[in-house]
């Protein structure tokens, strides 16, 4: 169980510089910011004004379509809102598809329930999750997928995956039952939630390597997760990291610049849309110091205050 509640913050998921707000009425009664960091909601010492949610969510949906003049609905300080405010219990902040602002709480160390590993194809997230689970198999899970494709020669049903139908597959994905699926080569694959809770009733934490969109239902109190993006290197890395693997035998597809650029780029976009989400970034430059620095942080957890949203602990 989560130690009991020590504060509340406000953690704000943008930067924000009150001398280049042209909508502020006195940048000196605005209070800077950066991304990630968490404010203290009940200091009069540092309390200022800062963009609402809505004023924050329009500046940012204006950038994204490039139109111009960001600033038009942010009128005025009648918009803005003090950081001074009393927390509900279910906070109006998490309510928000876009998470500008979120209620947080720095808690004692204490064990997650599971490791989610987020990061864009082919930046090594599967291999990281298998070392790991290896590593100490009583202490890591994970799950087994659901798919409707038949059983290769030496596969059995619940060692790789459950083998199911197409229909009863779709009966359940309707019923809410799965936390993600996905077609493939005319076959349907899916993680259930229950495999989850499976392998958490077994005391494990389990491993989970999914989409970013299952994000969005792991993040509750009972899945405690704590979010890992393994993000890609830079360009030039990830090219002298896939020669080296080539060079130790370690290439199983085969994988053109284009390829590593594609692994870039997509994980410089899933870092924009979802690191609000992610508790921590670990660069994957190498196999054995990403594992190392993965493992160091999951033992982290266990000696090192730790920001969880308020509503895992009311
Ligand atoms: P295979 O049939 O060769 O075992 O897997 C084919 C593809 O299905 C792989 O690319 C794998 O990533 C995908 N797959 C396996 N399990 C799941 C799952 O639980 N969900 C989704 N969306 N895809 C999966």
């Amino acid at each position: 169980e989560a130690p009991a509640l020590s504060q509340v913050f406000l953690r704000a998921h943008f930067d924000y510089d009150p001398t280049k707000d042209t909508m502020i009425p006195c940048p000196d009664a605005g209070l800077s910011f950066k991304r990630g960091e968490a404010k203290r909601t009940d200091d009069s010492d540092e309390a200022g004004i800062i963009p609402s949610q809505i004023c924050e969510e329009r500046r940012r949906s204006f950038v994204r379509k490039e139109r111009p003049k960001s600033g038009i609905f942010c009128g005025g300080s009648k918009k803005k809102q003090k950081i001074m405010y009393k927390s509900a219990k279910n906070s109006d902040f998490d309510k928000h598809e876009m998470l500008v602002y979120e209620e947080v709480a720095r808690m004692p160390p204490f064990h997650r329930k599971t490791l989610v590993l987020v990061g864009a194809q082919g930046v090594g997230r599967r291999t990281l999750k298998s070392r790991l689970m290896l590593s100490d198999r009583s202490r890591f899970g994970t799950t087994i997928p659901h798919t409707s494709r038949v059983p290769r020669e030496d596969e059995q049903s619940g060692k790789n995956y459950h083998f199911t139908t197409r229909q009863e597959m779709e009966q359940d994905i309707r019923a809410g039952m799965y936390l993600e699926n996905g077609d493939f080569e005319g076959n349907l694959y899916g993680t259930k939630v229950d495999s989850i809770r499976e392998v958490m009733r077994s005391g494990k934490m389990c491993i989970l390597d999914v989409n970013p969109t299952a994000l969005k239902i792991l993040k509750n109190p009972e899945f405690m997760p704590f979010v890992v993006f393994i993000a890609a290197p830079s360009l030039d890395d990830m090219k002298v990291r896939y020669k080296n693997a080539q060079a130790d035998g370690n290439i199983v597809r085969k994988r053109t610049d284009e390829d590593l650029q594609k692994t870039v780029d997509e994980s410089e976009k899933l870092y924009n849309t979802y690191s609000h989400y992610f508790d921590c970034v670990i660069k994957n430059e190498n196999l054995e110091d990403g594992l190392m620095e993965l493992k160091q942080r999951i033992e982290d957890l266990s000696t090192e205050p730790q920001w969880v949203p308020v509503s895992w602990v009311y």
